[in-house]
């Protein structure tokens, strides 16, 4: 196997679970594998929450959906997607939920569907305040009307996606949960009983307990990484990916002496450099030439010159390393540690980007 790995902790996802569970109460959950799961690898993670008792998953292509349906997942799977009226004969086929964004989607769906004499089983989606997919929630009441009236269209959810709950300040997300109540009453008001309604994220589920309502949608937070590096940290989620390598080379430079493509960095003292087979190929960022740090021996070392398509550099300063020592780009070592959250921030990114760059070119390995 390759020196530079991703090694995932199942024990941690499986008390990760756990801790989010008891904060919602024990409420349903449907958990957010889209991208990867997050780096995290699809379908190891599926099976793991399948066993766990999860109520449903959460991706975001059909493609994905289709690869758990072929690994044996039974769950409901929900695409989240924007979805395109030519994939919806797929998302049948596969016994995938799917997100009706629009008055247009309802009609095809309705009209395919009957003329394939199936049900397709969505979820509606009403734009509270994201300004992203939905039918916006002032025109919400005949949208849901239309739906009703719609033989062929099973009403499993109707849900929304909140804005800006990584911020427990911020009353936008209030003003979303109300808009999302009031559109949902129409059910209600019909006389006829009202599906599962679904608002909350990540941010949601940590800082909003009103955005819990029938089921949670958490992504980030079953990896144990917060969705900002600012969030208040409520709850002991602990990270479940590590990154790790190997060092692969080391030298003793000069005075004087530059490292990597423009020479961006030139050693000012004798100078012991190692490098880290993993580059912005593997998706660590290329931002952090000059900027980032990995673990050696539970040493901070900075990265120096500019991060490779496969290789870079960091200094050890005046400690020689030898090819072979272990190296924690994310994770901990010796009581050290580099979250993914850091790394966002050298970055100047979320953590999310850090953890859905992180490609297939990196095996992962499971652990626990
Ligand atoms: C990605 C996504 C989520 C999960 O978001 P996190 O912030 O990772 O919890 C929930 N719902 C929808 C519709 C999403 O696209």
């Amino acid at each position: 196997m390759r020196p530079s790995f991703i090694e995932v902790d199942l024990n941690i996802l499986q008390q990760n679970l756990m801790l989010i569970r008891e904060h919602i109460d024990n409420r349903p959950v449907m958990a957010v594998l889209k991208s990867n799961a997050y780096g995290h690898g699809l379908v190891r993670v599926a099976h793991l929450y399948e066993q766990l008792g999860v109520n449903s998953l959460g991706v975001a292509l059909p493609e994905e959906g289709i690869i758990l349906r072929k690994s044996g997942i039974s769950l409901p799977i929900l695409v989240f997607g924007g979805i395109l009226k030519e994939q919806i004969p797929e998302l049948m086929e596969w016994d995938l939920e799917f997100f009706v964004l629009s008055f247009e989607m309802l009609n095809y769906t309705e009209k395919f569907c009957k003329t394939q004499n199936q049900f397709a089983k969505v979820h509606l989606k009403i734009d509270s305040g994201m300004g992203r997919i939905g039918v916006i929630a002032e025109n919400s009441k005949s949208f849901i009307a239309s739906a009703l009236d719609s033989d062929h269209i099973n009403i499993k959810g109707v849900c929304s996606h909140l804005a800006c709950a990584d911020d427990p300040e911020d009353p936008m997300t209030h003003e979303q949960i109300d808009r999302f109540l009031e559109a949902v009453s129409v059910f209600e008001k019909l006389g006829v009983n009202t599906p599962l309604r679904h608002i909350a994220n990540s941010g949601g589920v940590l800082y909003f307990p009103q955005s819990h309502l029938d089921i949670v949608r958490p992504g980030i937070i079953l990896f144990g990484v917060y969705p900002e590096p600012a969030c208040r940290r409520i709850l002991e989620l602990k990270p479940a990916l590590t990154l790790k390598s190997k060092v692969s080379f080391h030298k003793s430079i000069p005075p004087g002496f530059s490292i990597s493509y423009g020479a961006t960095w030139t050693s000012k003292n004798t100078s012991e450099i190692s490098t880290i087979p993993l580059g912005y190929g593997d998706g660590y960022p290329r931002y952090l030439s000059n900027r980032g740090e990995v673990l050696i021996n539970g040493k901070r070392r900075p990265i120096v010159g500019k991060v490779c398509m496969d290789q870079f550099m960091v200094n050890c300063k005046y400690e020689n390393q030898k090819a072979g020592e272990e190296v924690i780009v994310i994770g901990e070592q010796c009581g050290q540690s580099i979250t993914v959250e850091e790394i966002a921030k050298w970055a100047e990114t979320i953590p999310y980007e850090i953890l859905t760059n992180l490609n297939e070119r990196l095996p992962r390995n499971y652990i626990n």
